[in-house]
């Protein structure tokens, strides 16, 4: 790749499918601090009535911008739709919850006083975003941040800077100017750079823990700044002995290669009761295989297309023969496809239990199931993992039900329906590695805008402290 250039290459053929220019960190920042005080000055009005006239743009380009998202991720037509009217949606979503979360409220303070609670924007936010779902995630920050007053530098990731920029361009053609949204093409040193610069006052990150480490890092002596950390999963799914099998089956094959297993919500572990292991067992396996994987491109339906780089698809076939080495059974070979493209097929192992120290998040096709005989063994394993994203209990008992909610540690808890996906309604979010439990969905609005808490005294006459003479004061 040219220096200076980011490339963006067709997951399903390998062939280029886009190249620009890669920005400049510094004059972004500084064109964005001068931007601010005019953005956050508008009306709040103002900036409602533009995340609407970007969702106009965004429907109008609907199928274009599905097109690309689908080309340069490798998801199906049917999903990168699916991702288009979830960022139309985020805009009603934030409007509405910014109101709830962020009206002005006024308390009485003593006889005559007041206390109020007013939101105020950081000032210059950067929004990183994943390659996964590259015009949906970043709205989820971007949108709310804009409304509170914010302006933001807007890093795509380097997997899919296409679908970003034509999202930008969705907000310029509505009007947002580009100097308050700015598009900063570049790789991880750009993400680096901007995450460290000293213009900026927040960061909304949606990524891999092992970065969201880093920026953590790179601002140990920042405190103050509003760091937001949306990282990994390897979330776990429970199937109960009483569970509905053919519902577990369905939502656990799905939850597992949704996305080809490039989700951070995707089903990574599965925990079954031995008494239905066989029969949920052999089902499983039997869906996962029949599954249709093929390109964009390829007669409809398809279930899942390729992963995202080359380097994915190994890291899938590197991971399953780590877990054969070390004792697991492979149930459900994923391997490679014999055509062009990065195509790896789903792939299940059986390990004898889950351990925190063997755990790891492989952004791929590729699912482990444990068999276990007891409610306290099977919550443990499901916390076996220093993520906590998600995880799902197939079980129609209260007793059971209530036993994993009270001890599965994770962020969002599903129950009869599988860990991928997530409603922009609800907060979304996780424990350990996977987040600072600043989550995103409907409560991303509580990072775009810091409270600001404010007395005032109305009374007549400042009360006089005890003890405080006022004889030889000349002023009345
Ligand atoms: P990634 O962490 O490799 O990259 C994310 C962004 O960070 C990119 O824009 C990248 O350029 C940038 N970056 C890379 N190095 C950086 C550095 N040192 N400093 C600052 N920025 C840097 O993630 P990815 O491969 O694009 O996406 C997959 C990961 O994202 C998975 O771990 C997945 O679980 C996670 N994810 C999480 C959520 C969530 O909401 N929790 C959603 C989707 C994806």
């Amino acid at each position: 790749m040219p220096i200076g250039e980011i490339v963006s290459f067709e997951p399903a053929t390998g062939a280029e499918l886009w190249r620009g220019k890669v920005g400049d960190v510094d004059e972004s920042v500084a064109r964005a601090r001068r931007a601010w005080p005019a953005w956050a000055a508008q009306p709040h009005s103002t900036r409602i009535e533009l995340m609407r006239r970007f969702a106009n743009e965004v429907r109008k380009e609907a199928d274009k911008l599905a097109t690309l998202i689908a080309r340069e991720t490798g998801k199906p037509m049917w999903e990168a739709r699916g991702e288009v009217e979830g960022v139309v949606a985020r805009v009603e979503i934030a409007v509405r919850a910014y109101a709830d979360r962020t009206s002005q409220r006024k308390h009485d303070n003593g006889l005559s006083g007041t206390a109020s609670v007013r939101h105020k924007p950081h000032g210059v936010l950067a929004v990183l975003g994943p390659y996964n779902m590259p015009a949906d995630l970043p709205c989820g920050h971007i949108v709310p941040a804009l409304i509170a007053g914010n302006v933001v530098v807007f890093k795509p990731s380097e997997k899919a800077p296409a679908s970003g920029e034509m999202l930008a361009r969705c907000f310029h053609r509505a009007g947002v100017s580009a100097a308050a949204l700015q598009v900063l093409i570049g790789g991880p040193a750009h993400g680096q750079a901007l995450v460290a610069h000293d213009g900026i006052d927040g960061v909304l990150f949606t990524g891999s823990f092992p970065v969201g480490r880093r920026i953590l890092e790179a601002n140990l002596d920042r405190p103050g700044r509003m760091i937001a950390l949306e990282m990994g999963g390897s979330n776990a799914a429970i199937v109960w002995k009483d569970a509905d099998l053919r519902r577990a089956v369905i939502e656990c094959v799905r939850g597992a290669y949704a996305t080809t297993g490039q989700r951070c919500t995707c089903t990574r572990r599965i925990i079954v009761h031995a008494d239905i292991a066989e029969r949920f067992i052999t089902a499983f396996t039997k869906v996962a295989s029949s599954l249709v994987v093929g390109a964009g491109s390829d007669p409809e339906p398809l279930f899942m297309g390729p992963v995202v780089s080359c380097a994915a698809a190994d890291a899938v076939i590197e991971r399953q023969a780590a877990l054969a080495r070390a004792g697991g059974r492979v149930l459900l070979e994923s391997a490679r496809f014999d055509r062009a493209g990065w195509f790896v097929g789903p792939g299940l192992v059986e390990v004898p239990r889950f351990e925190c120290a063997s755990d790891c998040e492989t952004f791929g096709p590729l699912a482990q199931v444990s068999v276990v005989n007891d409610l306290p063994g099977a919550i443990a394993q499901a916390n076996a993992s220093d993520f906590g994203l998600v995880a799902s209990v197939f079980t129609n008992d209260e007793t059971t039900w209530t036993a994993c909610f009270d001890a599965i540690r994770v962020g969002c808890l599903n129950r009869n329906t599988g860990t991928a996906g997530a409603s922009s309604r609800l907060p979304f979010g996780g424990l350990g590695r996977s987040g600072n439990l600043r989550p995103a969905g409907s409560f991303a609005v509580d990072l775009a805008a810091y409270p600001l808490a404010s007395m005032q005294d109305g009374a007549a006459e400042t009360a006089v402290p005890s003890g405080m003479r006022l004889d030889s004061l000349p002023i009345r």
